[in-house]
C-alpha cells in the first residue's frame, strides 16, 4: 500500500513478518464479516478473541499482564494492516487505550485483574467521557460518584461511547468532588458492566463506521467498590487521561494515513480500468493531476506520521506532536477521501464500494479524540 521503495523508518523484519500474518488474518477472518458486523451494528466476540489470540489487541503490554512485550510500532502495525484490509467495526483500539489507561495508572491489583483479560479480547472495553452537556470541555462533567463507606455511587448520562452495546468494562470519567475547582474533582472508575445500576442506552445511528455499537449509558445509583477507583487516589483522573490522550490521538493519525494510502491505491486501479469517452479515465489530465496531489499529501503524511510512530516508540512522542498529527492527518483524510470517491462517479456513493464506506468512515476522525479544533488549541499553546 506504501509508495514503491519507501520503507518506514521504524519497520523491520520481525515487525513486516507480523504485519503479513495480521494481514492474512484481517483478510480471511475479518473483512468476511464486514457486511454483517453492519447490518447488526456491531462485531462479534469470537472475532474479539481470535482478535486477542492473534496478539492484536496489546502487543506493546508487558507478558506478565498478557501482552506480547511489544513496542507501539507492532500496534501501528495492528492499525495499519485492519485499514489496509478495510476492517472498521471492531474496534479494538479502545481495548488497547483503556488496557494502557490501567498499565499507567492503575494498582498492581487491577493490572493482574483486568490486562490479562482485555489482552485476550475476554473483556471488551469502553471509555466513557462524553455526556450529552459536554463533550470538548471535559471539566464539565456531571456525572458524580459520591463515597459511601467502602463503596461509590456513580450517577449520570454518558452518549457516543464506542463499544457500548458490547462492552463489559467502562472506564468512566466522573466527579468525585464537586467543590474542586477545574479538573482537579475528576477522577476514573473501572466498572464491570453487570453492575446493578449500569444501563445501557440505545445504539446510536451513525452517518458511517455502523458496524461499531457506539451507544449511550446510563449510571443509576451504580454502587462499586473503592477499590474500583483507577490508581487508588481521588482527583488525578484529569491528569491520568491527559497522559494518555496524546497516545489515542497518535492512533487516529495512524488510521487516517493507511486509510488514506489504501484509497490511492483502489483510485488508481479503479481509474486504469473505468472507461470513459474511449479512455480510461486515468488518462484524462484532470485526473492525473489530481492523483499526482493526492499521492503527494499521501506521502507527505507517511512521512510525518512515521515521525510520530518512532517518537512514540522512543518514548518522546508529546502532546503538541501528537495534536499536530490528529488534527492535520485527519483533515488531509477527510480531503482524499473525497477527492478519491470522484472518480468512482455513481458508484462511488454506492456503500458496497470501500470509498464510499472508507469517505462515511473519516468524517468522525476529525470530531473524536478530540475535536480538530481543541488540537490545534492545544498546538497554538506550544507557540
Ligand atoms: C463515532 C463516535 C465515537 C465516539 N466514541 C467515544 C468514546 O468511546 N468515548 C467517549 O467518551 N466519547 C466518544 N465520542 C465522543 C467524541 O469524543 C466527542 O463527540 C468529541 O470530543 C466532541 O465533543 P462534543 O460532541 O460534545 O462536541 P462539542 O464539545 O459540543 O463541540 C462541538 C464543536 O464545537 C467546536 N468547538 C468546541 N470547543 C471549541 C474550542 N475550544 N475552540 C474552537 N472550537 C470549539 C468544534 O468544532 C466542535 O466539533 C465519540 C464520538 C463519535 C461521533
Amino acid at each position: 500500500m506504501q509508495l514503491d521503495n519507501y520503507r518506514s523508518p521504524w519497520m523491520n523484519e520481525e515487525l513486516s513478518a507480523f504485519g503479513d500474518s495480521i494481514r492474512r488474518f484481517v483478510r480471511e477472518r475479518m473483512a468476511p464479516h464486514e457486511d454483517e458486523w453492519r447490518a447488526q451494528h456491531q462485531g462479534d466476540r469470537e472475532t474479539w478473541l481470535a482478535c486477542g489470540e492473534m496478539g492484536m489487541i496489546l502487543p506493546d503490554v508487558p507478558s506478565e499482564y498478557g501482552g506480547a512485550d511489544g513496542t507501539p510500532a507492532h500496534y501501528a502495525v495492528v492499525l495499519q494492516e485492519l485499514a489496509y484490509g478495510g476492517s472498521a467495526s471492531i474496534a479494538l483500539s479502545i481495548n488497547h487505550i483503556v488496557g494502557h489507561y490501567i498499565l499507567a495508572g492503575g494498582t498492581e491489583a487491577q493490572k493482574q485483574q483486568w490486562l490479562p483479560k482485555i489482552a485476550s479480547g475476554e473483556v471488551i472495553c469502553s471509555i466513557a467521557m462524553t455526556e450529552p452537556g459536554t463533550g470538548s470541555d471535559l471539566q464539565g462533567v456531571r456525572t458524580r460518584a459520591v463515597k459511601k463507606g467502602d463503596k461509590y455511587v456513580i450517577s449520570g448520562s454518558k452518549t457516543f461511547i464506542s463499544n457500548g452495546q458490547l462492552s463489559d468494562m467502562v472506564v468512566v470519567v466522573a466527579k468525585t468532588d464537586l467543590e474542586a475547582k477545574g479538573s482537579k474533582g475528576i477522577s476514573l472508575f473501572i466498572v464491570d458492566t453487570k453492575t446493578p445500576g449500569f444501563i445501557r442506552g440505545k445504539c446510536l445511528d451513525k452517518i458511517g463506521m455502523p458496524g461499531q455499537d457506539t451507544s449511550e449509558m446510563f449510571f443509576d445509583e451504580c454502587e462499586v467498590p473503592a477499590d474500583c477507583l483507577l490508581g487508588g487516589a481521588e482527583g488525578r483522573g484529569f491528569y491520568q487521561l491527559m497522559q494518555q490522550l496524546p497516545y489515542e490521538r497518535a492512533e487516529i493519525g495512524i488510521q487516517a494515513v493507511a486509510h488514506m494510502e489504501r484509497a490511492l491505491a483502489l483510485t488508481v486501479e479503479y481509474t486504469k480500468e473505468r472507461k470513459a469517452f474511449g479512455k480510461a479515465i486515468l488518462d484524462f489530465q484532470n485526473t492525473r493531476f489530481q492523483l499526482a496531489d493526492v499521492k503527494a499529501t499521501v506521502v507527505a503524511s507517511r512521512t510525518f506520521v512515521d515521525l510520530i510512530i518512532q517518537r512514540w516508540v522512543d518514548g518522546t512522542l508529546d502532546t503538541t506532536l501528537a495534536s499536530m498529527g490528529k488534527f492535520w492527518l485527519t483533515d488531509r483524510q477527510g480531503e482524499v477521501m473525497d477527492r478519491c470517491l470522484q472518480f468512482f462517479g455513481g458508484f462511488g456513493y454506492m456503500n458496497e464500494y470501500p470509498i464510499a464506506r472508507m469517505f462515511a468512515d473519516a468524517r468522525v476522525a476529525r470530531i473524536y479524540g478530540g475535536a480538530n479544533e481543541i488540537q490545534r488549541e492545544l498546538v497554538g499553546r506550544s507557540l
